[in-house]
This record gives C-alpha cells, structure tokens and sequence, in this order.
C-alpha cells in the first residue's frame, strides 16, 4: 500500500490508473477505522481493479462547538488495516482548503432536516469535501454506509444533480454484537453509556414494526425512557432514522421500516 499526502500526486496517480484502462474504486472516510469501514473498503475491492481509501478529518463539516481538535486520528493503526486488507492507495491529506476558499458545493433541499437541523453548515461541509475527493481519486465507484443515511440520500442527489461520473454504491450497517452499529464516535461512550447505547437500534427496531400512526412518537417516548436525549426520530421514505444523545455522545442509527411485514421467501415464492 501507498500513502498519498498531496492532493496534486493523488490526482496524477488516478488520472495514471484511468489512462491505463483500470477502475478506481473509493472509500472516503474520516478514519479511526473499524470493522464497519472495512466491511466498506472489501466491498469496494468487488468493484473496481484499484482500491483508494481517503482518511481525512474533514474540518468544514463539523460545527465550532464540535469535536474536531479531539476526533480521533490513529494513522499508523488505520494504515495497517489498511494495509492487510490489500488497499493499493491510502490518501491522507494534510489538509484540502486553501486558506481563502470561497466556493462550496451546496444541497438544499434533502440536507435541511435531521442531522442538517440539528447541524447546520454539515451537509455543506461533507458534500464540498466529498466533491473535492472525487475530483482528487477520480473515482468509477464510491461506497458509502447506510448508517449515514441522510449522507447517503444528500451524495445521491448531489451526484445526480452535477452528473458526476461516478457509482454510488450503499453498503449495510455492521454492528456490534449487542446491536450498537459501529461508530468511531462510540469510543466517546462512558462504560455505563456504552451498556446504555444498543438500546437506540433496540427501540427502533421494535417501533419500525408497530403501526406507522405511533410508531416515530413511540421511539422518541422510549428513547426517553432509557435515558436518551433524542435529537430527531423520523420516517424518511422506508427507513426509520433517528439521532440520540447519551451524554455529550450523539449515535445516530436507521433500520428498514418493518421487515417482519415483509412476506416471507416462502410465502412470496407461493405467490408467484
Ligand atoms: P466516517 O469515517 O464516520 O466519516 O465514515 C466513513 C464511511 O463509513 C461512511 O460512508 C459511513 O457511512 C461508513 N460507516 C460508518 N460506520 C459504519 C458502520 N457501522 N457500518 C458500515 N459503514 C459505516
């Protein structure tokens, strides 16, 4: 594996790659790798002939009162992940902004809500970075995880309104075993925090099969109980999102809206 610091050398690397017929498959990612990532980057290995991984604290998507100076930065942990997990290119910039950057890549309509209400100027931050990126990597497919859901929807309709040449690709959740989907945010956890926290995924998991009259007022309800200050619980489209603070730690996780109603294999198969 490479580490590629200079955004210059990552762009003649890729446009070197593109002249040489093969595909560039990317993971963006803000480090602090753990199996959630890596299950990203081996998806990407299925899909292109090249893997990039970026590792990037992106600092315009975090607000002043966030945590950026204290994010988590284990480079030479997460360059032997990396590493054994066959990655030709690490892209690790120093930084991505000049100093008098004035241009932004701007959704409006999906980014508003959720996580952009809560959070405002995120999404903006994350879609001028991720633009950047794939002009640096020139990706032909990018993953992203499903545990970023609203993420996801905003870089989907980003890549579609710009018509930027490359393939979304979205890839499941992993979790713990206890059901806490992995987050570098979750080493923030206090041990009492973390016993509290599988309870978010439990609750949603539970109120996406109730009736679609009670179930978002059930899981904030719940949410509550336990002992979380909830941020947002809310349908988008088939998916039960929600964010959740325990402590000053903000999980965020989304489930299918009731997979238990979904017809069995059986009963589909019967019905064909
Ligand atoms: P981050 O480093 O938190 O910016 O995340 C980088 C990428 O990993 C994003 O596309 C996330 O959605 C994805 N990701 C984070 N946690 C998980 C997880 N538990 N399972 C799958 N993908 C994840």
């Amino acid at each position: 594996m490479k580490t590629i610091s200079s955004p210059s050398a990552m762009q003649r690397w890729a446009l070197t790659q593109k002249k040489a017929g093969r595909s560039i498959a990317f993971v963006p990612t803000m480090g602090a790798l753990h199996e959630g990532h890596l299950s990203l980057v081996r998806r990407a290995r299925a899909l292109g002939d090249l893997v990039v991984v970026s590792i990037y604290v992106n600092p315009t998507q975090f607000d002043p009162k966030e945590d950026f100076s204290k994010y988590p930065r284990p480079i030479q942990r997460d360059a032997s992940l990396l590493r054994r997990e066959g990655v030709e290119i690490l892209f690790h910039p120093a930084n991505l902004y000049e100093p008098d950057a004035s241009t932004w890549v701007k959704e409006t309509d999906l980014s508003t809500g959720r996580c952009g209400g809560t959070r405002p100027g995120h999404f903006k931050g994350v879609t001028t970075v991720v633009t950047k990126l794939f002009n640096l990597v020139l990706p032909d497919v990018a993953v992203f995880g499903q545990k970023d859901a609203q993420q996801c929807e905003v870089i989907t309709r980003m890549v579609r309104d710009l018509c930027l040449p490359v393939r979304l690709v979205i890839a499941p959740t992993l979790r713990e075993r206890d059901g806490l989907a992995m987050s570098s945010r979750n080493a923030y956890l206090t041990p009492e925090e973390r016993a509290m926290a599988p309870a978010l995924f439990k609750i949603l998991s539970a109120a996406a099969a109730r009736p679609a009259t009670s179930r978002t007022v059930w899981a904030r309800e719940s949410l509550a109980q336990v002992g979380f200050r909830v941020d947002y619980v809310e349908e988008c489209g088939s998916r039960l999102c929600a964010a959740a603070f325990l402590g000053k730690t903000r999980l965020l996780d989304n489930v299918s809206i009731s997979p238990e109603t979904r017809p069995s294999k059986k009963l589909r198969r019967a019905a064909r």
